[in-house]
């Protein structure tokens, strides 16, 4: 029992068991690779419309600084506790050390409904959050990104409100900023992307022509809505989506960029299509080639394992699949190729990384270049999580977090007890 405990932080923490198991590390040695370094939790007051005052709780968890500086998103959620943002931070370091970046992982979040807050307020939010962390962050300690709920503007708020305390423009202190404030061309689209080349990389491998595929998501915010585009453009039909609204389902195939549009004008799915409607909660029962899960945690427990009816599971969402879960996928491993979110949504930070270097050097790259560069460190990656599997006759997930833990693990022991 720890103050993290809680649903995602005992899922984060039995996967982990699994994968300090199969690397045979000491008992001893495991709370140092798990818990994390630090942990602040603090109250953001802010100034309602009404004039009233309202005190929203934040926290920011940094799990370990071995490689360099932490890095990782800021949710924006009812569901934001710090077991949630503890977990996501662990999943952070063995996604960045799997696929080579040079940080350990964080996350951060305020506990709210973004449904209740004015424009106005949610940038009051976003200033307060970022105020009350300065003292714990900086762009060689600890980088913030988007994440659920938050965007491209919140992290303007962010910069904005770091650099007015440094007194000059700090831009490398976010990523996933707006071009125009020192973002990266390449970013918004990074992680759908990432998902989508991946699941094409499958798809090819398995033989499945991308013509005739179709392709299923729940999610369609920042991650869901970019891998939805990019599938579509690879020609498969993606034949229902869905959010916190609803679903839509069409056998022949959504209108993709007119539902991305849509919207971008109305914040959801919803009213773009009466006849279309669906039932969200048969999402994960339908047939079709690749599935993206591109919201939440936990929504695919054992019982929705045993009933999926894809061929490739793209994982867009940090932490969709519980351990039970992955039991019954290791059982169906010839039905089923799991792409673990740990490799599948890494395109993000990989861009986001982009972002940081280009931001210190003041160099900034073409788009063609960051996408290039993205996918090539996601296929190397991918290359050595599935021969990592085959050679040692183990899940996908188990390869990708054992290639992960590996590598904390020896920066942690050749280093000192410290970082
Ligand atoms: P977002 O806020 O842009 O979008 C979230 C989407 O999920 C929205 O469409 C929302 O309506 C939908 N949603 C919420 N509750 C739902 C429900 N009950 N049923 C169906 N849909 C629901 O968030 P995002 O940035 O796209 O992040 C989505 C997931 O991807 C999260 O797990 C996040 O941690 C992960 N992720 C994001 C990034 C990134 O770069 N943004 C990178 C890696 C992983």
């Amino acid at each position: 029992m720890s103050v993290y405990s809680g649903p995602v932080f005992d899922m984060a923490a039995e996967q982990f068991g699994v994968i300090a198991n199969h690397l045979s590390i000491p008992f001893d040695e495991r709370d140092r690779l798990l818990l994390p370094k630090r942990a602040v939790i603090i109250s953001c007051p802010i100034h309602r419309d009404d004039g009233s005052i309202t005190v929203f709780e934040g926290y920011r968890v940094q799990h370990h600084l071995t490689l360099g500086p932490t890095k990782g998103g800021t949710r924006f959620a009812p569901s934001v506790d710090i077991g949630e943002v503890a977990a996501l931070a662990i999943w952070m370091s063995w996604k960045c050390a799997l696929v080579g970046l040079p940080y350990g992982g964080a996350k951060g979040g305020v506990r709210v409904d973004l449904t209740t807050l004015s424009k106005r307020e949610l940038e009051g939010l976003s200033r307060r959050y970022m105020q009350e962390m300065i003292p714990f962050v900086g762009p060689h300690t600890d980088v913030m990104a988007p994440d659920m709920g938050t965007n491209e503007q919140v992290m303007a708020w962010f910069m904005d409100t770091y650099s007015m305390y440094q007194g000059r423009t700090v831009t490398e202190i976010v990523t996933g900023k707006p071009v125009s404030s020192g973002g990266t061309l390449g970013r918004r689209e990074a992680t759908g992307r990432g998902v989508a080349h991946i699941a094409k990389r499958v798809l090819n491998e398995l033989s499945i022509n991308l013509g005739t595929a179709t392709a299923v998501i729940q999610g369609f915010g920042n991650v869901g809505s970019y891998a939805a585009l990019e599938l579509h453009r690879f020609g498969l039909k993606v034949i229902a989506v869905s959010d916190h609204t609803g679903a839509l389902h069409d056998p022949s195939g959504l209108d993709i960029p007119a539902l991305i549009r849509h919207a971008g004008t109305h914040g959801s799915i919803a009213g773009f299509s009466n006849q279309l409607q669906f039932d969200p909660e048969q999402i994960f029962a339908l047939s079709c080639d690749v599935l993206v899960p591109a919201a939440m945690e936990r929504v695919i427990d054992a019982q929705v394992a045993a009933n999926l009816k894809c061929r490739v599971l793209a994982e867009g969402a940090n932490g969709p699949t519980t351990p039970d879960a992955d039991l019954v996928l290791e059982k169906r491993q010839d039905e089923v190729f799991v792409i673990p979110d740990i490799l599948c949504n890494a395109g993000g930070v990989i861009v986001s990384y982009f972002e940081w270097v280009q931001d210190l050097q003041q160099l900034f790259w073409e788009e063609e270049e960051v996408t290039r560069r993205e996918y090539q460190i996601l296929d190397r990656a991918f290359d050595q999580m599935v021969t990592r599997a085959r050679v040692d006759k183990i899940s996908h997930r188990t390869a990708a977090m054992a290639i992960g833990v590996e590598k904390v693990r020896a920066g942690k022991n050749i280093r000192g007890l410290f970082p």
